[in-house]
């Protein structure tokens, strides 16, 4: 009888287990290779002593090793959360480890950073379990043996996601200890404080066994290759003998190697691996804990950039760098270096990684400005890719600002988070609301945190939906949104797939390489137009209400103080532009409009951060704009003199018809006061980016232009002027809009608008995040409401509506008619406090349209008011600036607001979201006292035919009033100081000096989607006209006539933005 030899068929299930034991820690602790990574080891020779620093600071290293240190042991506890603890380490190494690489395995269970002993900050380290495991630092790669080392361990009591307490997204434990305990390398569940000597041939074969065994698990199960990597791996297990470890080792690396050295066919798919290092701003930690994550984050990369001279880190956030650069010089120097060797590659071009919802149009420009400008001075070149794999859908107004910001490519990946659908495209052509296009990419690994493994390359290419076109993908790989960047481990498993037969061919690189290699192989590319519609987060548009507010006023302060800076340099007057003091304002609000702080999806700690910074930045704003308007006044206005009226600065470049509020002041008859008297109102005609001055003697008392009256038997109000006539019920609610000179009734028959509504607000998981579908099922009426009469005219009348909104918030609504505008304003004061609990006012139109129009950045968008397609309906709730629109042929109705930002439009169903109430990871998110206004402002014509977007500004901003002196009035010069002459619809949205020289900056947009001519004036005396862009580069000569201080005929397409450069005489 034959002897029979072979061995059984494999069987894979059981295969893979059996490798995945191998290469783990938990169940075989003695026998497998996971236990054979370290040859020797020891805790022996360690001595240790600490610092704990009082009161939750954070200290400097120079200040921290000042301070005595205290003899201290593993197992001592150290806390509470955020706290740090700096220990001092002295080790010797034994004598018989001559020759050999000695590690230091640290694990805190939390973030710590090892300095040496002359303040260079070394590495990070993060412990606990999870892909963010980082314990092992080289403190020699060849021992002498015998020889003694200290250095310095700076340890927080944080995790790499901070404190959340059961959850990572739960408001932080604030009494959170970390021990620091002896272990054994073997149980990582365990903290560990020792040296140790890895065996480089156990770790060679570890990297190999885990990038075949990814083969074996992630091709398909019917491939060659794929069996042929199960196959390969039962081998190297039956080779690998414990008691002979070092013979058998070498054995299963040669099994390896001969099944990873197969190369694949050159047609295969190719991979930029790209490393990256997602580090947000302040999200689950405040900002002064991310000043120490980046030099962890950054200093553990030049360590892995010493041992890899093939490998790319791509940095983005200029912000980061600018602290780095404050906390850690010699850090940031060593990443200059490193950026001259290619390896440290700046990316992104922006300050911050911003939301792109939120900011204003002028806030995105400045994001580039100032992020380009500080990446050239200390890198030599801007970056050329914007990179945003974390916001939460991106305007359709970028690829025009990333093109004019110098970025050709636009990468992100954040669409695949999408929870309604698919987005289609992965390299494609994003065409801008303009019509400007830039090549992107949306990395079909999806992820930004990839941790470079076979699956990452399997779905590269399985989620490639343009293939076809591209046979290129980006993988961002590298630990991130707390920090930490790649690993060790990920750039082994890189090396060993970068040409192996079954997976795409794998570089480490740049984004800009992959690009301009897209650039070359690509064809016939899909194009998306207009925004990247982020089917996620939608409660980002309205949580945490503050600071959306902040951001909203401190733009527009910010504005105005550039503008009457500009106007103080182009009138000579003796004052000197407040350029530091600027910067560094606009540096702070660009700073909270990161992608967790302004969208309100941090923690309060941050929140509290953020309110603090903008606090700071409106009180010196506002310094900064009376030390302007003083300077335009030459001389403060309340101490010379009797006074003897208003000087009222109109900062927008139409004119106006206001009624102005100002203090009541001795003298000075106002047509209407206010009824305590303090405030007076007048009504004022103002010219465009200019000064009016109203005297006494100029202003004259109104006739009854807009009235109130109650209707006892209806119990009903009407709110009357020229326009329209509106009535209300008893709670405040309208029943009625009628446009008198249309003779049109606005609301529905059995309709009502101003409708308070409460949602349940309560989404799957991300709280603070989320709006979910499901709440427009859930609206309810607010409480109860009892109206009465405020003021009764002649130039404003009021109805004060009391809510009792539940059985714990109340409001006061002011509803607002002048005698000047059809425009109803309502003046929202609010005490909230609710439980996952959404606040909208809602409307309802006699007006049919399929699209409703929102401002953004720039410009405008429609999106649709019908629930037809599941693209349709993901957009239930979308994101608008100053105004929504509901227009159908000939007639329309706009919202506007002062601080929001989450709209919806359904049918003829117009609703705001006002407040919100999550509970994660802030669980105070939005409790407490609000002010806020709205205004519904009913129109004859279609949005692009009537002036929404300028009454939108006016409603946002207005204009300065300040009381004059008979001889501060000397001094203000009552002409335009910019205007624009011809069409309407081009906006001049910003004035402001140069960044590098004494000339004037101007901003102009065109608003409204159409062919926009205008001609530029000035009485300035210009000498010059340049066309530029946002980085106020010059691209062109714009002609100008001095005689007759105009520009040429300037043309704009629609939304295009337009920079000009002026040189003043
Ligand atoms: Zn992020």
């Amino acid at each position: 009888m034959a002897t029979l030899s072979a061995p059984p068929r494999l069987i894979r299930s059981i295969t893979l287990e059996r490798a995945n034991k191998f290469l783990q820690a938990d169940l075989y602790p003695h026998i497998n290779l996971y236990s054979r990574l370290y040859s020797k080891r020891s805790s022996e020779t360690i001595r240790l002593s600490v610092f704990s620093v009082p009161d939750i600071k954070r200290i400097s290293f120079h200040e921290a090793i000042a301070h005595d240190f205290e003899k201290t042991t593993t197992g001592t506890s150290y806390g509470p959360s955020w706290s740090t603890h700096w220990f001092k380490l002295n080790l010797s190494i034994p004598a018989e480890w001559v020759g050999e690489q000695v590690d230091l395995i640290w694990d805190s269970g939390s973030e710590a950073m090892v300095w040496s002993t002359d303040g260079i900050p070394r590495q990070g380290l993060t412990g606990d379990r999870g892909n963010d495991r980082r314990v092992e630092y080289t403190l020699v790669k060849k021992a002498e043996g015998g020889e003694t080392i200290e250095l310095y361990i700076e340890m927080a009591c944080n995790g790499m996601f901070g404190t959340g307490n059961g959850n990572q997204i739960n408001p932080p434990q604030e009494d959170r200890t970390f021990t620091l305990a002896q272990g054994k390398l073997r149980t990582p569940q365990k903290i560990i404080l020792e040296i140790a000597v890895p065996n480089k041939a156990a770790w060679h074969l570890f990297y190999d066994m885990q990038t075949i065994l990814g083969m074996a698990n992630e091709l398909p199960s019917d491939s060659a290759r794929g069996q042929e990597a199960l196959w390969t791996c039962n081998q190297i297990i039956d080779h690998f003998e414990r008691h002979n470890l070092e013979g058998s080792l070498q054995k299963c690396l040669q099994i390896a190697k001969t099944f990873l050295s197969k190369t694949g066919p050159p047609s295969g798919h190719r991979i930029t691996a790209v490393g990256n290092c997602h580090i947000d701003t302040a999200w689950l930690w405040p900002y002064a804990e991310t000043r120490r994550k980046i030099a962890r984050s950054w200093s553990t990369q030049l360590r892995l950039m010493e041992d890899y001279p093939e490998y790319v880190f791509v940095c983005s956030q200029a912000q980061q760098m600018e602290w780095l650069l404050e906390d850690y010089p010699k850090l940031f120097k060593q990443l200059q270096d490193a950026a001259k060797r290619g390896q440290f590659q700046p990316i992104g071009g922006s300050w911050v990684e911003s939301d792109c919802n939120l900011p204003s149009g002028e806030s995105l420009c400045r994001q580039f400005l100032y992020g380009q400008r500080f990446i050239e001075r200390h890198f030599g070149e801007r970056c050329r890719v914007s990179w945003l794999p974390d916001s939460f859908g991106y305007s359709a107004q970028l690829p025009q600002i990333v093109k004019q910001s110098g970025c050709k490519y636009f990468f992100t990946q954040k669409l695949s988070w999408n929870n309604i659908n698919k987005f289609p495209n992965t390299t494609f052509n994003w065409v801008g609301l303009d019509g400007t296009r830039v090549l992107s990419h949306m990395a079909p690994c999806e992820t930004y945190a990839a941790q470079a493994d076979v699956g990452d390359m399997v779905r590269s290419i399985k989620n490639n939906r343009d293939l076809a076109f591209s046979n290129h993908s980006l993988l961002p790989y590298g630990n991130g949104d707390g920090g930490g960047g790649p690993q060790r481990a990920m750039l082994e498993r890189l090396k060993r797939m970068k040409d192996t037969d079954g997976l795409p061919q794998c570089n480490m690189g740049g984004a800009e390489t992959f690009f301009e290699s897209v650039v070359e192989i690509a064809h016939d590319l899909q194009e998306w137009k207009g925004e990247l519609y982020f089917e996620f987060h939608r409660g980002t548009y309205t949580s945490q209400a503050p600071t959306k507010k902040y951001n909203r006023k401190l733009e527009i302060l910010l504005r105005e103080v550039e503008i009457a800076s500009t106007l103080c340099l182009g009138l000579g007057r003796d004052f000197s532009y407040p350029k530091a003091d600027l910067d560094r304002l606009w540096k702070n609000v660009l700073l909270n409009q990161f992608h967790d702080v302004l969208p309100g999806s941090s923690i309060e700690m941050v929140n509290k951060d953020a309110r603090e910074i903008y606090r700071k930045v409106e009180l010196k704003g506002r310094q900064l704009l009376k030390d302007a308007l003083d300077s335009l006044h030459e001389g403060p206005s309340l101490s010379d003199g009797p006074l003897i009226g208003f000087s009222i600065l109109n900062t927008l470049h139409w004119p106006r018809t206001e009624i102005i509020e100002a203090p009541s002041i001795n003298g000075f008859q106002f047509a209407q006061y206010s009824p305590d008297k303090t405030t007076g109102y007048l009504k004022v005609e103002l010219g465009g980016l200019k000064f009016t001055t109203v005297s006494q003697t100029e202003s004259k008392t109104e006739k009854e232009a807009v009235s109130v009256v109650h209707l006892a038997s209806e119990n009903e109000f009407v709110l009357e002027n020229e326009w329209i006539s509106a009535k209300f019920n008893d709670e405040g609610q309208l029943i009625s809009l009628f446009d008198k000179r249309e003779a049109r009734e606005l609301v529905p028959q059995g309709e009502i608008g101003n409708k308070l509504r409460l949602y349940d607000d309560v989404p799957p998981y991300w709280l603070n995040w989320d709006i979910e579908i499901y709440h427009l099922n859930t609206g309810r009426k607010a409480g109860t409401a009892r109206a009465r009469i405020g003021q009764i005219g002649p130039l404003r009348a009021t109805i004060v509506v009391e809510h009792k909104l539940s059985e714990t918030s109340s409001a006061t609504q002011t509803i607002i008619l002048t005698a000047i505008s059809p425009r109803i304003e309502f003046h929202m004061k609010v005490n909230w406090d609710e439980v996952q609990t959404l606040l909208k006012v809602e409307y309802i139109w006699d007006i049919q349209s399929d699209f409703a129009t929102y401002e953004t950045q720039f410009g405008s968008l429609q999106r649709p008011t019908t629930y037809n397609t599941s693209l349709d309906s993901a957009k239930f709730e979308v994101c608008g600036h100053k105004y929504s629109d509901l227009s159908e042929h000939g007639y329309g109705v706009a919202l506007l607001n002062d601080c929001k930002y989450g709209h919806s439009c359904h049918g003829n169903t117009m609703r705001l979201s006002l407040l919100r109430s999550g509970k994660a990871p802030d669980a105070n998110s939005d409790i407490g006292y609000h002010e806020f206004s709205y205004a519904i402002l009913p129109h004859k014509g279609t949005f692009h035919e009537v002036q929404v977007v300028q009454e939108a500004f006016q409603f946002n901003v207005p204009p300065l009033v300040r009381p004059i002196a008979s001889d501060s009035a000397q001094g203000i010069q009552r002409c335009s100081f910019f205007s624009l002459e011809g069409s309407k619809n081009a906006i001049m949205d910003t004035v402001k000096r140069a960044e590098d020289s004494e000339d004037v900056i101007i901003r102009i947009y065109e608003a409204f989607g159409g062919r926009a001519a205008f001609r530029l004036r000035s009485t300035f005396d210009i000498t010059s006209v340049h066309r530029c862009n946002i980085l106020e580069d010059i691209e062109g000569a714009v002609r100008y006539n001095r005689q007759e201080n105009s520009t040429e005929l300037l043309v704009l397409r629609a939304f295009e933005i337009l920079t000009l450069k002026l040189k003043l005489k």
